[in-house]
């Protein structure tokens, strides 16, 4: 198997300790995170421990990005960052009154008892509940991938979804604060579309939770502006050298790696691209108009040809214009 590009990465990792660190910065930081989040689960915190990881995380890479970037374009203000951060809150709160509502009208009180005893709704075993719980947390990302690889893939092929999960791919750089940036109907999706199948299966409240942590941290590592070597890593796992392709203005390159947390049914499905010979695309994102404010993002999806058309005359789009304001 091919070394990642090695020529072909940039002069910023010359150093030897800008080297190993370009090694060691995805798997040492995925690992750090997973020991924290087992350490906590050991002490019955999983939340807490899950929220401190995280924050170790976001610090790692803010400093990361800076010392070692991939490119450093994309540490130029683009604008959106406000929106960013206000997509990511948006989205958190949609699923979070979601699992409310799941709550209020009883949802809940219909699943548990099936799955605290690792059955499915149906009343059938269906769950590997005797098999160790890291097999099971393993089990739990490949079958879930499934359901995210096709949502994923159906927002880019189907326009109704597209329009949805555009606001994702407008940005014209990745750093860490744009892991959360999507529409919420966009996120909605996804997340019930990998949730619901577990849940039916009787998929344990334990094993949920260590899905949700691997999922937030490979997100946020996906997205990051760190200069990073993946080897052999980028053929099991969804590395931001696989997540870069994918938001290429080049729908030949943007319309593969869907795979959120692994790469199996990109493998499978033919869908899977890592190409050795150049770099991933610098100049992110999408070729058509995307308004440029955080409120106008939310609706654009929902406008037909005419308001859309009427909009445009009126809203500043992203890009240049884009780059003086940041909210
Ligand atoms: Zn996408
Ligand atoms: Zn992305």
């Amino acid at each position: 198997m091919a070394q990642q590009g090695e020529g072909l990465l940039s002069p910023r990792s010359d150093t030897p300790l800008k080297y190993w660190l370009s090694w060691l910065a995805w798997p040492g930081l995925f690992t750090l995170c997973m020991v924290l989040t087992g350490i906590a689960f050991s002490f019955d915190l999983p939340i807490m421990g899950f929220i401190f990881s995280y924050i170790v995380l976001i610090v790692s890479l803010f400093f990361l990005e800076r010392f070692m970037p991939h490119e450093h374009d994309w540490l130029e203000p683009d604008g959106q960052t406000f929106a960013d951060i206000a997509h990511t809150l948006t989205t958190k709160g949609t699923v979070q009154t979601l699992f409310l509502f799941a709550g209020v009208i009883g949802l809940s009180e219909l699943f548990t008892p099936a799955t605290a005893q690792g059955y499915g709704v149906l009343g059938a075993e269906l769950w590997p509940r005797s098999w160790p719980l890291g097999l099971q947390v393993a089990f739990a990302v490949v079958v879930s991938e499934f359901f995210l690889y096709w949502s994923h893939r159906t927002a880019h092929e189907i326009p109704i979804l597209w329009r949805f999960h555009a606001v994702h791919h407008s940005v014209t750089r990745l750093w860490f604060v744009n892991t959360g940036r999507f529409h919420f109907m966009d996120s909605l999706y996804r997340v019930l579309m990998g949730m619901i199948p577990l849940t039916l299966l009787g998929a344990p409240m334990e094993v949920l939770q260590w899905l949700a942590a691997v999922t937030a941290f490979i997100g946020m590592l996906t997205h990051c502006n760190v200069e990073m070597r993946f080897g052999w890593l980028s053929y099991v796992f969804n590395t931001p050298g696989l997540h870069r392709w994918h938001h290429s203005r080049d729908i030949k390159e943007g319309n593969k790696n869907y795979g959120e947390n692994v790469v199996l049914w990109d493998i499978l499905f033919r869908t899977f691209i890592n190409p050795q010979d150049r770099r991933p695309p610098v100049n992110v994102g999408i070729s058509e108009f995307m308004p440029a404010k955080f409120t106008h993002q939310l609706l654009w999806p929902f406008l037909n040809k005419e308001k859309r058309k009427d909009f445009k005359t009126k809203a500043p789009g992203m890009g240049r214009a884009a780059k003086s304001s940041d909210a």
